[in-house]
């Protein structure tokens, strides 16, 4: 079919771009989608430093500019305010999908954007943004690169997971716009890849902690850190026996990184198999923030997974890469980040 007039003319400059005019190009040109985000922002300092050029293409649902702004001014840096559920046009050689509300919390604010009638939300950037990336890399040839998720394990069944388990998923559940919605982007990206030739790589990232996380975005790491600082109880949902393995963010990049330039498709295992339950995650955080933070107990979350660790010998193997900042390692650090962007450069947080 006839692509539109705004395509073929994007099509034509693309392909001047590609003929040598004398001016050698340095680095690559990489979108990063959700570079605004806490994952996209580490990954951006990253491929900025590595001396590439990066657009990031952010609608700020749950980033801020602040995780970027140490980039303006930069030439090799670009910001484009964009919701990728909208088509979009750009000439670069790599993209990095990650655009995508993560936390439950998210999945509820969403329910109440879809009551008055904000239908953009976690399933729609998950399946059309995710087209859209996919039609973005075919047109211009770039490779694409998913970040997924360990929750499309769902409540697993095997334990721990390998990347050939196919899940034990709730297609109904109040969790399922998020888990589901991965699962179709890996469906849609492993289409691209067969049917149209597409370059692609999918990570299946575990639980992630790290500096520039959302203070209040209802993840567990980041509600007990920001818990601590204010002096306020630690909300264990559930009895708190329920596990997460944590992987600081700096490891997640560096999986990333090597993914996306090996020859590998995946999907990967991207996570720390050090596994702790809810209960240990609080006793780490009380003897790194304030031994004496209470706990308080809470109902847990409908479809709440009850364990999850990944195994990740098939990255080891090859992409020769495993994580190396355990949790008594990388909490220390996130905590120096949170304490600065919740009392500033006050006094009275510094304990
Ligand atoms: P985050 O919320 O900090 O980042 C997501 C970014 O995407 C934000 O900057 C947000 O504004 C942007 N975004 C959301 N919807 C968008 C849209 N429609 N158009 C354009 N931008 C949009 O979350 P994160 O933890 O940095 O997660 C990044 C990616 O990694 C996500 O795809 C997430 O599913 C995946 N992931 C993260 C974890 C984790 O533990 N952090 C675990 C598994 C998977
Ligand atoms: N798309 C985009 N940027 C591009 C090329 C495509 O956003 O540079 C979008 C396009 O609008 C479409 C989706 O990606 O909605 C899938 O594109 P593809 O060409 O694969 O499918 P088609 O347009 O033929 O349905
Ligand atoms: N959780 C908790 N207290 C909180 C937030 C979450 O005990 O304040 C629990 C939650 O029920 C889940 C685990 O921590 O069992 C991890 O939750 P998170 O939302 O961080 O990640 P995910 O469920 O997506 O793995």
């Amino acid at each position: 079919p006839k692509l539109p007039a705004y395509h073929r003319v994007a099509a034509a400059v693309h392909s001047v771009g590609k003929v040598p005019l004398g001016i050698k190009r340095k680095g690559l040109r990489i979108v990063v989608t959700g570079g605004a985000g806490f994952v996209g922002s580490h990954l951006v300092d990253r491929l900025i430093a590595r001396g590439d050029s990066v657009i990031v293409v952010d609608n700020f649902f749950t980033g801020r500019k602040e995780n970027v702004m140490h980039h303006f001014g930069n030439p090799r840096f670009e910001l484009i305010r964009h919701d990728v559920v909208e088509p979009l046009l750009l000439e670069v050689d790599q993209i990095y999908h990650l655009a995508c509300p993560a936390s439950p919390v998210h999945y509820k604010i969403c329910r109440l954007l879809r009551e008055i009638g904000v239908l953009n939300c976690v399933y729609k950037t998950n399946v059309v943004g995710t087209l859209n990336m996919l039609g973005l890399a075919k047109r211009v040839g770039a490779r694409f690169l998913l970040t997924s998720t360990s929750e499309v394990y769902g409540d697993p069944l095997q334990h721990p997971q390998k990347e050939t388990y196919w899940g034990n998923v709730n297609p109904i559940g109040v969790r399922s716009c998020y888990d589901e919605g991965k699962r179709t982007a890996e469906t849609l990206t492993m289409d691209y890849h067969r049917g149209a030739g597409v370059e692609v790589r999918i990570a299946r990232i575990f639980n992630t902690y790290g500096p520039r996380m959302c203070l209040d975005d209802g993840r567990v790491v980041s509600n007990f850190v920001a818990q601590a600082l204010r002096k306020e109880p630690l909300t264990v949902y559930g009895d708190g026996k329920q596990t997460r393995s944590f992987q600081y963010v700096s490891d997640l990049v560096e999986g990333l990184i090597r993914l996306m330039e090996g020859e590998h498709v995946g999907p990967f295992n991207l996570g720390n198999p050090g596994e702790f339950t809810m209960l240990e995650l609080a006793k780490v955080v009380q003897e790194t923030i304030d031994p004496e933070a209470r706990i308080e107990y809470r109902p847990n979350t409908e479809d709440d997974p009850h364990k999850r660790k990944p195994d990740i010998g098939r990255a080891k193997e090859l992409l020769g890469w495993e994580p190396k900042v355990d949790l008594h390692k990388g909490l220390p650090l996130m905590v120096s980040d949170f304490r600065l962007r919740i009392f500033g450069d006050h006094k009275e947080g510094a304990t």
